[in-house]
């Protein structure tokens, strides 16, 4: 047996052959133009390649209502070029074999959940944190899509007491995660990339600040099991100890659980799976594609 999986994202396609048990045999990286240059590369090589099923992370929104006359495409993205555009359907058609697709971070969070840092828990968080903030929710050993697919970057922040720009950048919302948070808003409040900002830096202690909060929110909202932070600004480790000890602080003794008297050390997590969540989690979902 052979797996594809394809992380979709807005700079680069990332594409894998793996065999039944994870392991990589080949990979390849493809910069994403539009659908008519990038497409045929891609099924160039799986034709290649052949696999006996495909599992698609891919960057949003997507429709994954499985009614949906549209469903498996990307909807509104600011990459117009995609914007619905049938993914799942087109690589159906190329390559005649099963194709799953499911957000990067929900495929991301399914794997962490079944192979990395929630493995054995039936529920989990995962967030990216890097040039936008997105979020995948495990809930009862699956991915959540609901009326969409959640949009954990979007959420709505208090403003940090020493935020210079606390209306952030997102071109959709005034005080959105992303726009408050990535690591492009990062740079852009302090005029310097974020890699570069060293760790006495001020921005530090407003990005934990924020990080903190969307903690404190998914916790009261749906009480994931583990909450993984993942992306290049995650890079920065000395930050869990701050966003654990701030998430604390605004669960202000309201919330008894043991995780909590532990400061949320085991549980404010980097992925378990590091930079292999996306393709474990895209192979996880052609697995399933090839079983249902
Ligand atoms: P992407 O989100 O495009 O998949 P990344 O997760 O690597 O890629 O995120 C890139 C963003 O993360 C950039 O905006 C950059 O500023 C930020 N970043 C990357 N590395 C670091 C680092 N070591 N420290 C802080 N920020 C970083
Ligand atoms: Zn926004």
């Amino acid at each position: 047996m052979r797996f594809g999986a394809l992380e979709a994202g807005g700079t680069k396609m990332v594409l894998s052959l793996l065999d039944e048990n994870g392991t990589m045999l080949e990979r390849c990286s493809i910069p994403t133009e539009t659908p008519e240059i990038t497409m045929p590369a891609m099924i160039d090589f799986f034709r290649a390649h052949p696999v006996d099923a495909l599992g698609i992370g891919c960057f949003g929104p997507l429709d994954l209502n499985p009614q949906s006359p549209t469903y498996g495409s990307i909807t509104a993205t600011p990459k117009l070029a995609w914007r619905n555009y049938p993914i799942l359907r087109e690589f159906e058609k190329a390559l005649g074999i099963p194709v799953k697709i499911d957000t990067d971070v929900n495929g991301a969070a399914l794997a962490e959940a079944r192979l990395g840092a929630a493995k054995g828990l039936g529920s989990c968080l995962y967030v990216t944190i890097g040039t936008g903030i997105g979020g995948g929710v495990i809930i009862a050993g699956q991915p959540v899509h609901g009326l969409v697919h959640p949009e954990v970057g979007h959420q709505v922040m208090m403003a940090a007491a020493n935020d210079p720009t606390p209306d952030g950048f997102c071109p959709y919302h005034k005080h959105c995660l992303e726009g408050l948070a990535a690591g492009p808003a990062i740079g852009k409040r302090w005029n310097t990339p974020a890699p570069e900002l060293p760790p006495e830096h001020p921005a530090w202690d407003v990005e934990t600040t924020y990080l903190a909060q969307m903690c404190h929110n998914a916790i009261m909202s749906f009480s994931p099991e583990k909450i993984i932070l993942g992306g290049g600004v995650m890079q920065q480790m000395f930050l869990f100890p701050i966003i654990r000890r701030k998430t604390v602080e605004l669960l202000s003794g309201y919330l008894c659980h043991e995780v909590v008297e532990r400061g949320l050390e085991d549980y404010i997590v980097p992925p378990g799976l590091g930079v292999n969540s996306g393709v474990m989690g895209a192979f996880l979902l052609a697995k399933e594609a090839l079983e249902a």
